[in-house]
């Protein structure tokens, strides 16, 4: 069983060290020290046969903590944390202690066992502590396998001192020797299938944020907005509404102070929609000089003065040349599921109102039993109100 822990802890660190030689991403590099830890640790132990105490016991079990040190450091990297070196105190504290003279097998059982529980369920709550919603599935099973251990070895530590159910270090024999060298084989394999599974689950959302961000302003590109647009209207609501945000003559801004004046200008309005609109809103642009924002739960008055401060403001403050101002086309939504391309239509429809009607202001279509009526809201200049 100590062959096969040893076996396996090599293996995961062979396995890790090759990812990260393509990947380069840090926490590899500390995951696989902690399994060579485990890998040195276990080939010293029958060190301990020979009546070494320094390598076969003191050496050997130091290792343990140390490989859990390297996972707890592994964890805090991959979730973008910094260690508090004074962790690096537990398995010092602990070696120092097993070092002392007089101390019995239960003793150094305890310690090491405390201060590998203690470090396992410190990177379980680091990685529950840290993330935010749409990540925690990426690291579950890594999260349940240092729970687990921690327990267990909590569960170990607390019955230390049980009488007759504990270890004999020298002969490497006791009760708790075999379940605990069975718990470390599960333990390495779980590990390193979740190391595994956490690596290829962050590199998915990876390309699916690459796949769906445009990559000029950084917001949602068409795939992403119309992805979450799709599932805001799928889901109960309060209903909401759609703005569709195109700015005027943008050719023009090209042709007159050339492409990379007319892509700051793009960028600009991307900052400037993300940083006006509400919580909850999605943005995104579509393509082109075509922008769009969701806005779940306001109605269509409260949705038309948004898009109305949204041309008031852009026109004061944004554009070469005084160029640039927005058309919007605006469209609602009700509580019930919407359909995606009918609101998008319906939006497109009042981007035209407001572009046939002078541009620089807000349209609307409403539809009705009988068909598509056209209701154009001169909304900006307010003197055009009509
Ligand atoms: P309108 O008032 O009718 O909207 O007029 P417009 O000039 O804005 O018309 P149109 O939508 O046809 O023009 C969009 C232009 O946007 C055409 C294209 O050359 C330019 N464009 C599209 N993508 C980019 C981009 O990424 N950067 C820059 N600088 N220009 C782009
Ligand atoms: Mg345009």
């Amino acid at each position: 069983m100590l062959l096969l822990t040893g076996g396996i802890a090599f293996v995961a660190a062979a396995f890790l060290l090759i990812e990260w030689q393509s990947l380069r991403e840090r926490f590899l590099l500390s995951f696989a020290a902690g399994f060579l830890s485990i890998t040195v640790g276990c080939s010293l132990a029958p060190l301990r046969e020979t009546g070494s105490f320094v390598l076969g016991i003191w050496l050997s079990n130091s290792m343990l903590p140390l490989a859990h040190l390297c996972f707890l450091h592994a964890t805090a990297s991959f979730s973008g944390r910094r260690l508090a070196r004074s962790w690096c105190l537990v398995p010092l504290g602990c070696s120092i202690l097993m070092a002392l003279p007089g101390m019995g097998d239960q003793a150094l059982s305890l310690f090491n066992a405390a201060a590998v529980a203690l470090l396992s369920i410190a990177a379980a709550r680091l990685l529950l502590g840290n993330q935010r919603k749409p990540n925690r599935s990426e690291t579950r099973m890594l999260v349940c396998t240092f729970l687990f251990h921690g327990g267990f070895y909590a569960l170990k530590a607390t019955c230390a001192f049980a009488p007759g159910a504990f270890v004999d270090l020298s002969r490497y024999a006791g009760t708790m020797i075999p379940i605990s060298l069975f718990e470390g084989v599960l333990v390495a394999v779980a590990l390193a299938m979740s190391i595994a599974s956490a690596l290829r689950r962050r590199r998915e959302d990876h390309a699916t944020r690459l796949a769906e961000s445009d990559a000029l302003t950084g917001l949602l590109n068409r795939r992403g907005f119309e992805r979450r647009a799709d599932r805001q209207l799928a889901r109960p609501s309060d209903g909401g509404a759609l703005l569709l945000i195109d700015i005027d003559h943008f050719k023009t801004v090209n042709d007159c102070f050339g492409h990379q004046e007319g892509d700051r200008l793009l960028v600009a309005l991307g900052e400037y929609l993300r940083a006006r609109s509400p919580v909850g809103a999605i943005v995104g642009r579509l393509g082109g000089d075509e922008f769009a924002v969701m806005l779940p739960r306001l109605d269509e008055a409260r949705a038309l003065q948004f898009a109305q401060d949204l041309c008031a403001g852009f026109g004061q403050r944004v554009g070469p040349g005084n160029c640039g101002t927005l058309s919007i086309g605006c469209a609602t939504f009700g509580a019930g599921p919407g359909d995606w391309s009918d609101l998008h239509l319906q939006a497109d429809r009042g981007l035209y109102v407001a572009k046939s009607g002078g541009r620089n202001r807000a349209g609307i279509t409403r539809l009705h039993a009988n068909g598509p009526e056209s209701a154009s809201s001169f909304l900006f200049p307010l003197a055009a109100n009509g």
